[in-house]
């Protein structure tokens, strides 16, 4: 079906090997792909246009397929080097209006209908008389005006920038208009998830393979060869999230190399690995029975990944890749204090956590988030931080993450040096009874941490499973067992306005969680209680600036009437001590049962800086924290309401 997939995304009269990449392609590619919700058909139109790229790239060109691929995912570069688009609403208003000669106040009013500034530019480029066709759109040219928009900075840059949109809008012919305004928001939303895009690619070349092989692979030799070829994609850019490197390395030596060519490699950040909850001890027991496992504090800090090159560069990383090296300029300089001679080449996997550096008591999150973001100059830090390691990922040019987390956590110990205040190892316990588990956690909390990490240690069980929330890591929060609820990373989308005293500020907010499949925001719950004043002032002075016209085009709003609307970005970590189904909210619809999910009585517990609104909890989880309040309290019993 991918094959018939080529012809159905191909554009008029094709293209010539050694042709730039039409972005016509691309936009035809990305109409199918978002009017269809079935994974399958995605994965077969994308596989049929990369395939195309593939076979109309000249030898030795990798540029074409990568560019291609990265407009598909909507990003210009690996993450950690941090060129991102997410042009304001604003600016992009003004450019549609310019490059189509309509007014500003009408593209607005025309916004507010549609909710989707992309199909608002498409509609007003077609209504536009042109006398003669403009010279069509090419991949590298969008690609490479898409990258100058995202590195042009200083003065003038919003008005260099506009002209780039006008120029790139006044080229662009059919569905095109509305895929680069997307681009240039900072979501396609083509229901597009990257393991589909990895999945194609793989697809894309085994086709690829097999066609200029000249052989003829009968299906169950084709079927065998596409889930080869794609378990080892995922698995290669689990260990190394850099299509700069990755896709050169395809396209050279084809996918059976790709393990030998592409491996774990310091400076590239992988995504880390992530817990699961438990709610009490048994259960981390009854998941665990007769496996050997290992409880580690649960540090409230942030997590580093901290990457040390054979040339001495000392990188750290946050949780979604972004580079933090000047965050923390005092752990790039105290590092090396507690790095062994015997230690050349590493990743680790730590939490950095404010500390008290004259009683050495740990601080919490929120005093570390005191710290700036940016160019941090050692000289002025007030908040200490120490680093606690709980893994160690590689190691002398050698990737350990198929190695046993006991074993690993063996050579972690070996090649690092204790520094009081400033290094330390994880606390860690692998006592297996209740009574001591319980003990552990007790003085976690006595010390200042969150709970413990509960982690098998042998077996492939304890292999390092990145960017996977996992089974073998469970998390045992003191929140969680005091049974004040579970806790969730949601985004604010939208505000109401505050009442009495609170006229000046938003007096309540829409929350959602987000599907990363569907990339969308999914509505859960309006939260309005537990705010103090100078809190719900904070929030207004950051949420002023996202305020936006409508509800974004990627926000199901459901039955939820805020009286503004913000730009998805503002994460909060919320308290819920129940879960109901909703006639109103929309998260996790169609999962447990037809309708949603909301939290009832929620409580805000703190700004989560750390995450961005991509990695706020995902409808799944939702729906299992749904079912496992069901099942406590005796199925059957499902709450409805929940406003
Ligand atoms: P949370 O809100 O609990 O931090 P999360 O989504 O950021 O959730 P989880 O997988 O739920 O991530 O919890 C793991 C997080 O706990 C890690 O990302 C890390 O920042 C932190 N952490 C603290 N101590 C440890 C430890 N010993 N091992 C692993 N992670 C730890």
């Amino acid at each position: 079906s991918a094959l018939d997939r080529r012809d159905q995304v191909d554009v008029k009269g094709g293209w010539k090997v050694g042709d730039p990449v039409p972005y016509a392609a691309l936009a035809k590619t990305f109409a199918l792909i978002e009017a269809t919700t079935k994974r399958i058909e995605k994965t077969s139109l994308l596989t049929g246009l990369l395939l195309l790229v593939i076979q109309r790239s000249k030898k030795g060109d990798s540029h074409s397929l990568l560019q291609t691929l990265y407009l598909c995912i909507n990003r210009l570069s690996p993450d950690y080097e941090g060129i991102e688009l997410g042009i304001g609403e604003s600016l992009l208003i003004k450019a549609i209006g310019e490059s189509t000669g309509r007014s500003i106040a009408v593209v607005k009013s025309d916004l507010k209908k549609e909710g989707d500034l992309g199909l608002v530019a498409m509609k007003s480029k077609n209504m536009q008389k042109t006398l003669f066709k403009p010279k069509p759109l090419s991949v590298p040219f969008v690609f490479n005006n898409l990258k100058e928009i995202a590195l042009t900075g200083g003065n003038a840059s919003q008005t260099k920038k506009v002209s780039i949109i006008t120029k790139l809008l006044a080229a662009c012919q059919g569905e095109e208009a509305k895929y680069i305004v997307r681009s240039l928001e900072g979501k396609l939303r083509i229901g597009l998830a990257e393991r589909t895009v990895l999945v194609a690619l793989a697809h894309a070349t085994v086709l690829a393979e097999h066609e200029s092989s000249g052989k003829r692979w009968n299906s169950e030799k084709m079927t065998a060869r596409l889930e080869e070829g794609s378990s080892i994609v995922k698995s290669v850019y689990s260990e190394l999230p850099n299509y700069d490197k990755v896709i050169p390395a395809l396209m050279d030596s084809g996918i059976t190399n790709l393990h030998d060519l592409c491996k774990l490699t310091p400076g590239v950040p992988l995504k880390p690995m992530l817990a699961k909850p438990t709610k009490a001890i048994g259960e981390v027991l009854d998941r665990f029975e007769g496996k050997r496992f290992t409880c580690e504090y649960k540090y409230d800090g942030e997590r580093a990944q901290v990457h040390k090159l054979p040339d001495g560069t000392i990188g750290v990383f946050s949780r979604n890749s972004e580079d933090m090296s000047k965050k923390y300029p005092d752990i790039v300089e105290q590092l090396p204090n507690a790095i062994k001679e015997s230690t050349n080449s590493f990743v680790l996997d730590a939490e950095a956590v404010a500390i008290d550096r004259t009683t050495g008591k740990l601080m919490p999150f929120q005093e570390l988030s005191k710290r700036k973001r940016k160019d941090v100059k050692v000289e002025d830090i007030q908040v200490r931080v120490c680093l606690f390691a709980f893994d160690l990922l590689y190691l002398n040019g050698e990737p350990l993450l198929r190695k046993n987390l006991v074993d690993r956590r063996e050579l972690l110990r070996e090649h690092f040096n204790i520094v009081d205040g400033e290094f330390q190892f994880a606390r860690s316990s692998d006592n297996e009874s209740t009574d001591d588990i319980q003990s552990f956690l007790d003085e976690s909390v006595k010390d200042g941490c969150e709970g413990l990490m509960v982690k098998m240690l042998e077996t492939e069980a304890s292999y390092y499973e990145p960017s996977r929330r996992s089974v073998n890591w469970l998390k045992l929060k003191k929140d969680y067992l005091a049974g004040v609820g579970d806790s969730l990373d949601l985004v604010v989308v939208g505000g109401y306005y505050g009442k009495g005293k609170r006229t000046n500020v938003y007096g309540a907010f829409l929350l959602a969680c987000y599907d990363a499949d569907a990339e969308e925001f999914q509505t859960i719950c309006k939260i309005g209680t537990g705010f103090s004043e100078e809190v719900l002032t904070s929030h207004y002075e950051v949420l002023k600036p996202l305020e936006i016209a409508t509800c974004r085009g990627d926000v199901k709003a459901g039955g939820a009437k805020p009286d503004i609307w913000f730009e998805p970005q503002m994460v909060w970590e919320v308290l819920t001590a129940d879960l109901s189904l909703s006639p109103v909210y929309t998260a996790a619809m169609g999962i447990v049962e037809e309708r949603g999910i909301s939290l009832r009585f929620p409580r805000f517990l703190r700004v989560r800086d750390d995450k961005s609104a991509d990695d706020a909890t995902g409808p799944e989880q939702v729906a299992e924290m749904y079912e496992r309040q069901a099942l406590a309290q005796g199925s059957g019993k499902k709450k409805k309401g929940g406003d």
